[in-house]
């Protein structure tokens, strides 16, 4: 049985964009990042354990707040270690060039960025449940969970 096989850390789960409650499942159908559009595609539930991964509707417009802090994040990691290895200064471009890589690396770590966001958000709302086999996952109370795999 998978609940045995397998215990994550808040941490690795998040990481790896698994199911907040039975922290097996993963958040997205899709493995690889194939397209831009295939990227996000999340089942309507876990398929462990059946938590809907869509709690309310547009539940995932806050991801909006995480994905900038993560970006913010990681600009200011970049500038430090800039600072640290290359430095900057007044009579040269090599802010302008922290500036161009900093954005290069933002962009292509996009569509990691947007799951990571997504899978973090939702941490925050549905807890780890290490007894899911014992009990139904909560269902959305604004939200009828049949209907979502119809958008
Ligand atoms: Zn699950």
């Amino acid at each position: 049985m998978p609940s045995t096989s397998v215990k994550r850390s808040y941490l690795s789960s998040v990481l790896t964009c698994r199911c907040p409650r039975c922290r097996e499942g993963k958040l997205f159908t899709n493995s690889t990042q194939a397209s831009i559009k295939k990227n996000l595609e999340m089942p309507v539930q876990c398929s462990v354990c059946g938590q809907p991964t869509e709690i309310e509707v547009g539940f995932y417009y806050g991801t909006g707040y995480v994905s900038y802090a993560l970006t913010v994040a990681l600009s200011v990691s970049t500038l430090v270690a800039w600072w640290v290895l290359i430095g900057f200064g007044l009579e040269d471009n090599r802010f302008i060039y922290w500036l161009i890589s900093n954005a290069v690396l933002l962009l292509l770590l996009q569509p990691f960025l947007m799951r990571l966001s997504r899978s973090i958000w939702i941490s925050w709302f549905v807890s780890y449940d290490p007894d899911w086999q014992e009990h139904e996952a909560d269902t959305p109370e604004r939200m009828d969970v049949k209907q979502a795999g119809n958008w």
